[in-house]
């Protein structure tokens, strides 16, 4: 085992949607690599898709399997990879796993706001331009949520920058409303920070997921439906519109 973890360009640069990485370790079907911009998923976000190419051809990446610092690239073929790589992110996947994702952090800051403080119970980011979100809304009327769409589409036309910033965990812990999930907060980083996405002038809440870098990114969504399933648990369906 080699020691040090991969380096998550996922966080450290978003954009970078191809990258040079060398092989670390590999097995038929199967590479570590020294570093990837491959989001691993989690947080109810589903893991990137794309292929890697070397000398010997190009691969479809099947999922990523995380487990501390053995993060390997499970492929869609038996093939021994041993020299370096080209990882290459399917960019219209992540485009629309950013739009989603933040359109969900919108959604999330607005019944925050409403619901007084109402957590998350749980999320889902599905590959048809679909998303669906959990919220703890006790004897919220449906229609009250349903009415947050128009608030929802004028965040998105604001074009509100989101940024990601590190804070202390116990600074995380005493600010109201930053850590908002019983079930999707993400896990300290090694320096023990915790990583924060900011909506400007919206919301801030902890998240390890991967976000646009401003709201009019996406966009208009539609409310599609709000089902109750169980009495702390609110389920808003939304999908991007055009
Ligand atoms: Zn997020």
């Amino acid at each position: 085992m080699t020691g040090g973890s991969i380096r998550s360009l996922w966080h450290e640069a978003p954009d970078l949607l191809e990258f040079e990485a060398s092989v670390l370790d590999a097995e038929p079907g199967r590479v570590r690599l020294s570093h990837s911009s491959f989001y691993p998923g989690g947080g109810g976000q589903p893991a990137d898709r794309g292929v890697l190419r070397w000398a010997g051809g190009e691969v479809r990446v099947e999922r990523i399997e995380a487990d501390g610092d053995l993060v390997w690239h499970a492929l869609a073929e038996p093939v021994l990879i041993e020299t370096s790589v080209l990882g290459v992110v399917d960019a219209a996947f992540r485009r629309q796993m950013c739009q989603l994702h933040t359109d969900l952090h919108i959604v999330n800051a607005l019944a925050f706001q409403a619901f007084d403080g109402a957590l998350v119970t749980g999320a889902q980011i599905g590959d048809d331009g679909t998303a669906r979100i959990d919220l703890d809304l006790p004897g919220a009327d449906s229609d009250r949520v349903r009415a947050l769409e128009p608030a929802i589409n004028d965040a998105i036309r604001q074009n509100l920058a989101v940024s990601q910033l590190y804070v202390p965990a116990d600074t995380a812990a005493a600010e109201r409303g930053l850590l908002r999930s019983r079930s999707v907060s993400p896990p300290p980083q090694s320096d023990g920070t915790i990583r924060v996405i900011e909506i400007a002038g919206l919301d801030r809440q902890a998240c390890g997921g991967t976000h646009l870098s401003s709201t009019g990114q996406s966009p208009p969504v539609r409310i599609l439906k709000v089902d109750n399933k169980g009495r702390h648990n609110r389920r808003i369906r939304i999908s991007l519109v055009g």
